[in-house]
């Protein structure tokens, strides 16, 4: 059986490393797909069960230095082994914190003496005596001893492992250049009277492995530090889910721990209360606030009956709930999921990237012996090995490699906060792109909660005997129009009668068997292929006001009309408003009445309409645009528009209630409405912008660095860069990109 899972790696230094896992992973048998992203330090594998074990895959990248943490038996449903992988995060950036202090303190201290070597030669201040110029001059080694391995053990490790594997990393580049620059000092420290004739013996490289090492530790422990920023999201979300709950068991009241609770259980939530799981209100009313969870900020009000979320937080009320989903199935446990796998997915516009990484470390260090060669065939072995050294320690994909995914985290994790749910970084991409935005007319631009208004009945049958039959046929419905009608008659209190047979006519209508006799319930079109008469004109002044008519009938004759009016949401014409201002062409499609349709069209501003649409209508509309040339984004309820949903270049689905398909979309957009999507829209773009940021400056960095390392400059304009700066140059960059990625994190939606 073909499966696939992601597993947190351990020891990821930069994007190269991705590379190398991946291509490690891939030549296991069974292995279908592997793709590794340094942003989110995890792999993610697709594979044939029986083939390959999840030792087997441990095994394939330790010996590259890497660890897959693989998933510990699960302690209940729902919980995330994650909390425990946070610790040790914490206490690996303790870790480099400390190492950071003593690297940065001796990179002071050879700064200090390099200074007061410089500054005297030219005359600004007395030199160092005889004695101090002789403890400095030993101090340095010992110093740079201490940095190289002590400090820079990982670095080491890296040139181990590309001497031994041929894996090549960033690792490898810094470990090859200060332990270059380490074994030559330490060559001229130990014959320096035989090569005092050939060489400048006083000019030694202690000072830049000591430096180098002190500044690219430093930008690593800022890296993490952001980097770990960047993936918060999740751990809010799990910081979400109250660890007990209170049941109601015989009467009693019991607190249980959360992973305890099953379905049917009875909850009891008191004021100020956190909701441990999903489920329906049984008793009692009350506010609920749920912007945690769908980012919508006003409390909402819940009374028996109506469907609650774990994880949102109960105000002042008090009520008890029926537990309907628990554990891994609750829609927090879904949303963390999603957010999960979104964030460790790769965006397209990261390819090119990756590509570059991966060939990257190869090409630096053929560059890098080319400037040594050049040098030393010129006859400047001082220049020769400082362009030796600078090129290796510039010249990191690091930068490059977290410019996408850092973005993609951020904008995940701001996503599921605001009720955006992203299925993967490809979907944000291509929403970002989108030219066209067609949406549905019903929960989209209107509330969805229709009401029944007028009856009109035609055949000897009673208003009340006619909804009683109406309420039947839909009470199988899923259409917001069902819900409408089975609420009125119950609201009125008629009895239903049985039915037996029950179809659904696809964007048409329902209908069944009631009593022995057929009816049908639904629009005009319904109506037009029984070939039953319908007099437009009489009903054309209700459709203007954007009412939606539902027919009842036999097969021989009409018995009633129906009805059914949906408020437009009040939001609605400013959203649709600002999607036009993005440039956004607007579409509505629908499967209601021409006039209902032009109606809510008209109110919301949208100009383009299309009404009493089937399904494979609305695909093939949707298929239209895009021959056009248009990239489209579609709303719609993922039941009847599933395959325009699927056909759209990004699908939208709108989720009111907690029975939220959320894996079924592009785009979830949880108590949707227009209005979120703006914001879906907005995100989408500003993610974009900023990874493109991040890649310029990414590749810039690399474009002027590293001729500028090799000394290309220095016959034309005197220019070097020393290798110090180049370590400087190096941790900043990564820096520099991964703040960039959080600065999204606080742009306005
Ligand atoms: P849309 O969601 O755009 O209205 P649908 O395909 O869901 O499109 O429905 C098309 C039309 O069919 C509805 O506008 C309504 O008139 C009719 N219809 C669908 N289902 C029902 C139902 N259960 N009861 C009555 N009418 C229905
Ligand atoms: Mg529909």
């Amino acid at each position: 059986m073909e499966n696939s899972a992601t597993y947190p790696v351990k020891g990821m230094h930069c994007a190269a490393c991705a590379a190398i896992i991946e291509k490690a992973v891939r030549k296991l048998d069974g292995v279908r797909e592997a793709t590794a992203s340094y942003g989110t330090e995890s792999l993610r594998v697709t594979f044939e069960e029986a083939l390959v074990s999840p030792e087997k895959r441990s095994w394939a990248v330790a010996p590259l230095g890497y660890k897959l943490v693989l998933p510990k038996p699960r302690p209940a449903p729902g919980q995330s082994a994650a909390p425990s992988l946070k610790d040790e995060k914490q206490a690996e950036l303790a870790a480099l914190k400390n190492k950071v202090i003593v690297a940065l303190s001796l990179a002071a201290i050879s700064m200090v003496i390099m200074g007061w070597e410089m500054a005297a030669g030219f005359g600004l201040i007395p030199a160092p005596g005889m004695i101090l110029k002789e403890f400095f001059h030993h101090l340095l080694p010992l110093l740079a001893t201490y940095a190289l391995f002590a400090i820079g053990l990982p670095y080491l490790k890296g040139l181990y492992r590309f001497l031994r594997y041929g894996a090549a990393n960033m690792d490898t580049l810094i470990g090859l250049g200060t332990s270059v620059a380490y074994l030559y000092s330490f060559v001229l420290t130990a014959f320096e009277d035989q090569l005092r004739p050939y060489l400048n013996v006083e000019h030694n490289y202690y000072d830049v492995t000591i430096v180098v090492i002190g500044f690219i530790t430093l930008g690593k422990y800022l890296e993490a530090r952001a980097k770990a920023k960047t993936g918060d999201a999740i751990e809010k979300l799990l910081g979400l889910q109250a660890p007990t709950a209170l049941i109601l068991r015989d009467g009693q009241e019991v607190e249980i721990p959360v992973e305890q609770v099953a379905i049917g259980d009875v909850i009891v939530i008191k004021p100020g209360m956190k909701l441990p799981v999903d489920g329906v209100v049984v008793d009692g009313h009350s506010y609920i606030d749920e912007a945690m969870v769908s980012g919508e900020a006003m409390p909402v009000a819940k009374q028996a009956g109506d469907k609650v979320i774990g994880g949102t937080l109960n105000t002042t009320g008090s009520f008890t709930f029926r537990a309907t989903k628990v554990g891994a199935d609750t829609l927090l446990a879904s949303i963390i999921r999603m957010v999960a796998d979104a964030q460790g997915s790769k965006a397209p516009i990261q390819a090119l990237a990756d590509k570059i990484s991966s060939v990257f470390v190869p090409v630096v260090l053929v560059l890098a012996f080319a400037a040594l060669g050049t040098w030393l065939a010129l006859g400047h072995e001082a220049q020769a090995l400082t362009a030796f050294i600078g090129v290796l320690v510039i010249a990191c994909p690091c930068a490059l490699g977290l410019a996408t995914p850092t973005a993609i985290m951020v904008s995940v994790g701001k996503g599921a906060r605001n009720g955006i749910l992203v299925k993967d970084a490809a979907t944000l991409e291509k929403l970002s792109r989108v030219t066209t935005v067609v949406v549905d007319k019903t929960g989209t631009l209107t509330e969805g909660k229709p009401e029944l208004g007028e009856v009109k009945t035609f055949a000897a049958t009673s208003r009340d005997q006619a909804l009683a039959i109406l309420a039947a046929l839909e009470s199988r419905s899923e259409h917001p129009i069902a819900h409408a009608i089975t609420t009125a008659a119950r609201k009125q209190g008629l009895t239903l009668p049985a039915l037996s047979v029950f179809d659904s006519i696809k964007g048409k209508g329902v209908k069944g068997v009631i009593e022995g006799r057929e009816y049908l319930a639904g629009n005009i079109a319904l109506m037009n292929d029984l070939g039953l008469p319908v007099d437009l004109a009489a009903i054309e002044h209700e459709t203007a006001a954007g009412k939606t008519p539902v027919f009842l009938a036999t097969q021989k004759e009409l018995i009633a009309l129906f009805w059914v009016s949906d408020a437009i949401k009040p939001a609605a014409k400013a959203a649709v408003a600002d999607l036009q201002a993005l440039g956004m062409n607007v579409v509505m499609l629908t499967g209601d009445a021409p006039g209902t349709a032009r109606h809510v069209a008209d109110a919301v501003g949208i100009k383009t309409v299309k009404a009493g649409l089937l399904p494979q209508d609305k695909l093939a509309e949707i298929k239209s645009l895009q021959q056009t040339g248009q990239s489209v984004a579609m709303t719609g309820d993922g039941v009847n528009d599933a395959p325009a949903l699927a056909q759209a270049d990004v699908g939208i689905a709108m989720a009111t209630g907690t029975d939220v398909a959320i894996d079924t979309a592009g785009i979830t957009l949880l108590h949707g409405d227009i209005a979120k999507l703006v914001k879906a829209v907005h995100l989408a773009r500003q993610t974009m912008t900023g990874i493109k940021q991040n890649l310029f400056w990414a590749f810039i960095f690399n474009l002027v660095g590293i001729p500028l390392a090799a000394g290309a400059l220095q016959p034309l304009l005197g220019w070097t860069l020393s290798p110090v700066f180049a370590g400087m140059a190096m941790a900043f960059s990564s820096v520099a990109v991964v703040s960039n990625s959080l600065r999204l994190k606080y742009s306005r939606l």
